[in-house]
């Protein structure tokens, strides 16, 4: 069994082998250090793996498996993941700062994303459409042939797989774009899938700047659809781009997700879910429940236990099983967000707990960000409406049920929203008018990849999980048979 180990190559077009862009030094942001060396891709390196794509998928040895047949090889990558799981997660909480226990998590997602869509193969039917003449009519899905996936660098395994493995399902090639600082985890799923026995020109992983590499990718003319994670202006600019070639287009963008706990919740449940709604994975989640809504009656009570929570948070590194909030994915992240938190110092805010990099020496060496509480702003400060993307919550009273549903959609992002209510038709109630694709009640940031997740408005278009996402990487091609003996009466 080949070991994904620390990769040191790059996958394209079915061979590992060096890039033809520029070196690439893979950092551990809790020491600083080196832990890889790559070189990454160049826009050589998408048109030789697009090419080598399209061949690969129009290949009868691909394009003519059955779906049992490949679904038996998805669930093998499946198997594989689960098996090299302890050395993958290590892997991913090296390069990207992620607690072990958050890794671990998303390995074994990664491992239930290729199954889950190996028996979604198998049971996805083709009906025949309702007769309405002397003919049969029915619509069959077909590969696009060419597909690439750009994911950020919050959770590479889980991001790539919710897209390679539907990708693969639905019978395309795959080039798959992970954020330049945190590649190797992809390499390493690479590795897995090839061993599995997908023919190896079927994803080819190219690590490099998304505006070099990504750009490629998105403008290739090979390329029949994308599947991008990632910022609100990334994902516009290859909206536009997308556009113009006609291309469909998955976004799955960023968020400023209202948390919104009403006074007869249970506390206990709520400060608890409130905290790990933001301070989980360092606050770098795209549906981290980054404004805080507390009714004025309970809002001091709720901010004390609220604060008390986000100090006694273990800050260390995410290979310590006792690290709660590890460090921020690279340095240079962790200096933009010391740099907000002093843009919202100087439009008001109250620092109510962090507010800077912890004074533990033994911390010194990563780029750590201390849990930080913010309140006393308007909800139209830039520090309630734009992304932070790292461990920033934002505390804001409401008066009753209508200020509060104006002020938490007051956003030009609609991703996710948590409710904490005892009150079940309240719930209801303010779930149905809050813009979010995902909303949690009385819980946080749980997933299951049965369960469909699309952003609205700024945070994204179209759906990614869920059973058909397969069909979102396919295109519809619909066949009519003839019943008639009788040449069509026009010409007759
Ligand atoms: P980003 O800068 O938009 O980058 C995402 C990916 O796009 C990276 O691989 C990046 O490459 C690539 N990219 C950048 N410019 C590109 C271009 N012009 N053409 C093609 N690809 C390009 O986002 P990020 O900072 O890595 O990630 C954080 C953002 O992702 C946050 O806004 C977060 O909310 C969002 N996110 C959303 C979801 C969701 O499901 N809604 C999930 C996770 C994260 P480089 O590595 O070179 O920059």
């Amino acid at each position: 069994m080949t070991s994904p180990g620390v990769p040191d190559e790059i996958h394209v077009a079915g061979r590992w082998r060096p890039g033809r862009g520029n070196p690439l030094e893979c950092v551990d942001p809790a020491t600083g250090e080196v832990i890889a060396k790559i070189t990454a891709a160049a826009p050589e390196d998408v048109d030789e793996a697009a090419r080598a794509g399209a061949a690969a998928a129009a290949d009868p040895a691909w394009r003519d498996l059955l779906p049992h047949e490949r679904a038996r090889l998805l669930t093998r990558v499946g198997d594989l993941i689960e098996q090299h799981a302890g050395e993958l997660a290590l892997l991913q909480t090296r390069n990207t700062g992620k607690a072990l226990a958050e890794t671990r998590a998303l390995v074994g997602s990664a491992a239930g994303t290729f199954r889950f869509y190996a028996a979604a193969l198998e049971t996805t039917e083709t009906p025949l459409t309702p007769q309405r003449g002397p003919y049969l009519t029915m619509s069959v899905p077909e590969p696009i042939g060419v597909v690439g996936a750009i994911t950020p660098w919050n959770s590479p395994i889980a991001s790539d797989a919710q897209k390679v493995a539907p990708a693969l399902a639905a019978g395309n090639a795959v080039l798959l774009k992970p954020a330049e600082a945190t590649p190797l985890v992809s390499l390493a799923l690479a590795r897995l899938v090839v061993e599995a026995g997908v023919p190896p020109a079927l994803l080819s992983v190219l690590p490099g700047k998304g505006s070099v590499v990504g750009d490629a990718i998105v403008r290739h003319p090979a390329v029949g659809k994308v599947s991008f994670t990632g910022g609100t202006d990334t994902g516009r600019a290859i909206g536009q781009l997308a556009a113009a070639k006609f291309m469909p287009l998955t976004s799955e963008l960023g968020g400023k997700s209202p948390t919104i706990v009403f006074d007869d919740a249970d506390l206990d449940q709520a400060v608890a879910g409130v905290l790990y709604g933001i301070f989980s994975s360092t606050g770098q989640s795209c549906i981290a429940g980054s404004r805080i809504f507390v009714p004025e009656r309970i809002y001091a009570v709720f901010v004390e236990r609220l604060v008390a929570g986000a100090r006694r948070l273990r800050v260390g590194p995410g290979t310590d099983p006792a690290s709660q909030v590890g460090p921020l994915a690279t340095f240079a992240h962790r200096d933009r967000v010391a740099a907000l938190v002093d843009r919202a110092r100087e439009e008001g805010a109250n620092v109510l707990c962090g507010g800077g990099i912890p004074d533990d020496p033994e911390l010194a060496r990563g780029a750590y960000y201390l849990p930080t509480l913010l309140d006393g702003l308007p909800n139209d400060a830039r520090t309630c409406q734009e992304e932070i993307f790292g461990p920033v919550g934002v505390v804001l009273p409401f008066r009753d049920e209508d200020d509060l549903i104006a002020r938490a959609n007051d956003t030009i992002f609609g991703l996710a929203c948590g409710i904490w209510t005892r009150d079940y038709r309240r719930a209801w109630r303010v779930a149905r008018r809050i813009d979010a694709g995902t909303v949690w009640i009385n819980t946080y940031k749980q997933f299951s990849i049965a369960t469909p997740f699309s952003g609205m408005k700024a945070s994204g278009v179209g759906t990614d999980k869920g059973r058909d996402a397969i069909l979102r990487y396919t295109r519809q091609k619909s066949l009519y048979w003839g019943l008639d003996e009788a040449p069509l009466p026009w010409a007759t």
